[in-house]
C-alpha cells in the first residue's frame, strides 16, 4: 500500500533574526511511521522542529502538515491540527501534581488519550497521581510530558531528545512506549542523539548536518551503514 506523507518538510529555511540556521530542510513523515532526525548538537534538529510548530521566527520554503501548509498559519493554530510537540526541556507544571498535570490541559481536539488510557501507557505514573511535579524523576517527568500531549488529542508526536540525561531501564521504558504509540497509529518524529535507542523503535532516519539533511537511512540498513553514522555523529 502507498501510503502518503502526513508531514511534509521542503526546502526549509529558518532563522533566528539575522542568523541562518536551516539552509533548506527536505524530509517526509508517512502516517504510523517513526521517524528520527540525528544529528551532532547545533546540526539543526531542533530548529527544525520548532519550525514545525511554527515557534521560529523567519522561515521559508514549505511544510504540509495532512496538505495543508503550516508556514504563514498562526502558531496558536497547529496543534489543534493534531501535532503535539514536547520540547528538550519538557514542560510540565513543576508546582502541580501528576493528576492535575494531566487534567489541566486544554483539550485543543477531540479524541485525546484518557488519563486512564495515560495510565496504561506509563505504568510508572499510575498510582502517582499526588505526587507533585519536583519529586518526580526524570523518567517521569519525560514520561509526563508525553502524557501531557496525548491529552490534547495530538496523533502525530515530536519529540525532543526524550532520553537526554535518563538511566538505561528507563529509556528501554520510553520505548516501549513509543512502540506502542506506533500500534495505535500515531505518528512521530523523534530527536535522538542516542542512535542505538533510535534504533529500536524507527523506522527510518534523516542525518542532519550545518542546517541541511544530508541523508536517509532506512532502519534496516542502520548496521550496514555505522561508518556513516559515526561520521554524521562525530562518535
Ligand atoms: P542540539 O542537540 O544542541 O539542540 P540541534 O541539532 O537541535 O542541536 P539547533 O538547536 O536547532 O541544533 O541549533 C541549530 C543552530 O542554531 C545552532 O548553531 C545554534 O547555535 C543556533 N541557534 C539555536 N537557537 C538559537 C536562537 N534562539 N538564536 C540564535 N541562534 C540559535
Amino acid at each position: 500500500t502507498v501510503r502518503t506523507a502526513m508531514l511534509e518538510v521542503a526546502d526549509l529555511q529558518a532563522f533566528y533574526g539575522e542568523s541562518h540556521v536551516l539552509h533548506g530542510v527536505n524530509l517526509e513523515v508517512r502516517q504510523g511511521e517513526v521517524v528520527t532526525l540525528l544529528g551532532r548538537n547545533g546540526a539543526g534538529k531542533t530548529t527544525t522542529m520548532r519550525s514545525i510548530m511554527g515557534i521560529v521566527g523567519k522561515r521559508t520554503g514549505a511544510i504540509r502538515f495532512q496538505g495543508r501548509e503550516l508556514i504563514g498559519m498562526a502558531p496558536h493554530r497547529i496543534p489543534r491540527l493534531g501535532i503535539g510537540y514536547v520540547p528538550e526541556e519538557r514542560g510540565i507544571f513543576a508546582s502541580l501534581n501528576v493528576e492535575e498535570n494531566l487534567t489541566l490541559p486544554p483539550v485543543v481536539k477531540d479524541g485525546g488519550m484518557t488519563v486512564q488510557q495515560i495510565y496504561e501507557l506509563f505504568p510508572n505514573l499510575q498510582g502517582r497521581g499526588s505526587t507533585q511535579g519536583t519529586r518526580l524523576s526524570g523518567g517521569e517527568q519525560q514520561m509526563l510530558a508525553i502524557a501531557r500531549i496525548l491529552r490534547t488529542g495530538a496523533t502525530m508526536i515530536l519529540l525532543d531528545e526524550p532520553t537526554e540525561g535518563l538511566a538505561p531501564v528507563i529509556i528501554e521504558q520510553i520505548g516501549v512506549a513509543v512502540r506502542k504509540l506506533k500500534q495505535r497509529g500515531f505518528t512521530v518524529l523523534l530527536v535522538e542523539q542516542n542512535f542505538r535507542f533510535a534504533a529500536t523503535i524507527a523506522d527510518r532516519h534523516y542525518m542532519m548536518e550545518e542546517g541541511h539533511v544530508v541523508d536517509m537511512i532506512p532502519n534496516n540498513q542502520l548496521a550496514a551503514n555505522m561508518e556513516k553514522l559515526h561520521t554524521y555523529l562525530g562518535v
